[in-house]
């Protein structure tokens, strides 16, 4: 077995989330990585090859384990020395404050944002165990974080997710999230409800209208925040690429999950396919390099239909292939060239977004 030439490695800091998304996937267990298992994961990533590293700081949410996500940056932040190495993290943000969000400014992280814009389309899917299950209070605590990051430099990406109750108002969502000053919007039509061809005709019109809202967005621009968007656009192309099945998600990583029990994933599990995804255990592990792969992807496993009906694959190809067709159209508008193929991967795995369909 070759060894890797680069790790794509995801810990899952619990398994529990403060919120309760219609459409989530993730198994959501009060179950929390503890300090020994941290620095266990510390301890494979220092034994590994001379080789890049981009770790996501994951969950769940995984801000409710803050203390382990400090311990975990802690103790890799010296390798960033030594090789090329990226913190990213998926957070819904609402434990986010400006002292946390400076802190990961300081530690170099990227983050993916789940904000879905403006109040009404964010609540009328996601929902808050907090706050008395209040939506205003739950869009305005995202929002607040949002503004934190943006302030702190933190480079930030929206994940979106899209259903057919929402579509209509993608443009909207969009420009209120480019007015917070974000760029690089991760658009998830969501898995599981019915995308009929009314609501795909709705993202075709929706996804076309980014087009003069970017365009003028642009002008005035410098141009590393051009090049920001044209490398999200690349990124986004990948994205959905991978999500038709299509290809292998960052095909030249070594792609490996941690969960909070210590079990460790071939690929990122969710409820239904986490069984089927396990490659080993963290007590057991003593080389990264050495755990076998697992005998599918997690869209493999999709693909296959083996957890999915099939009415909801043709939905997440249909979206899919709309989405990445669309991005595609929309490069070519504004850069005067075709989406070079193939470098999306690399852009993607630059800016560490792990292409998990939860949100
Ligand atoms: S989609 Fe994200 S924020 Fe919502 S419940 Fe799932 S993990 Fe939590």
């Amino acid at each position: 077995m070759s060894r890797p030439t680069r790790y794509q490695l995801s810990v899952i800091f619990t398994d529990e989330c403060n919120m309760r998304c219609t459409y989530c996937t993730t198994a959501k267990r009060p179950v929390f990585m503890p300090a020994e298992r941290v620095d266990r994961v510390a301890a494979l990533l220092w034994a590994t090859d001379d080789v890049p590293v981009d770790l996501n700081f994951h969950g769940g949410e995984p801000t409710l384990n803050w203390d382990m996500v400090v311990r975990l940056a802690d103790a890799m932040a010296p390798m960033k020395q030594q090789r090329r190495v990226s913190f990213n993290m998926c957070t819904n943000g609402t434990h986010l404050d400006a002292g946390r969000a400076a802190w990961l400014s300081d530690q170099g992280f990227d983050v993916r944002l789940s904000i879905d814009g403006r109040r009404d389309s964010h609540t009328r899917f996601r929902h808050s165990r907090e706050r008395g299950g209040d939506a205003a209070a739950l869009h305005d605590a995202t929002v607040a974080s949002l503004h934190h990051l943006v302030t702190a430099g933190v480079p930030t990406a929206a994940n979106m997710v899209v259903t057919p109750d929402t579509v209509d108002q993608l443009l909207a969502n969009a420009v209120f999230l480019i007015r917070q000053g974000l760029v690089h919007l991760v658009v998830s039509p969501v898995v599981g409800l019915p995308w009929e061809d009314r609501h795909l005709l709705t993202l075709d019109q929706q996804l076309q209208g980014l087009l003069p809202v970017w365009r003028r967005w642009m002008a005035g621009r410098q141009e590393r925040d051009v090049e920001d968007l044209r490398r999200s656009i690349l990124s986004e192309i990948d994205r959905a690429i991978y999500c038709t099945g299509e290809r292998m998600n960052q095909p030249d990583a070594r792609v490996l999950v941690i969960g909070p029990d210590g079990r460790i994933f071939g690929d990122e599990p969710e409820i239904r396919t986490e069984k089927a995804l396990v490659v080993g255990h963290l007590d057991d592990c003593t080389d990264l390099a050495t755990l076998p792969h697992p005998e599918r992807t997690a869209f493999q496993l999709m693909y296959d239909r083996e957890f999915y009906a099939p009415h909801v694959l043709r939905d997440v190809r249909r979206t899919h292939r709309l989405l990445r067709n669309r991005m595609r159209t929309l490069y070519r508008a504004l850069f005067g060239e075709d989406a070079p193929e193939g470098v999306g991967a690399a852009v993607s795995a630059e800016r560490r977004a792990a292409a998990a369909p939860s949100g």
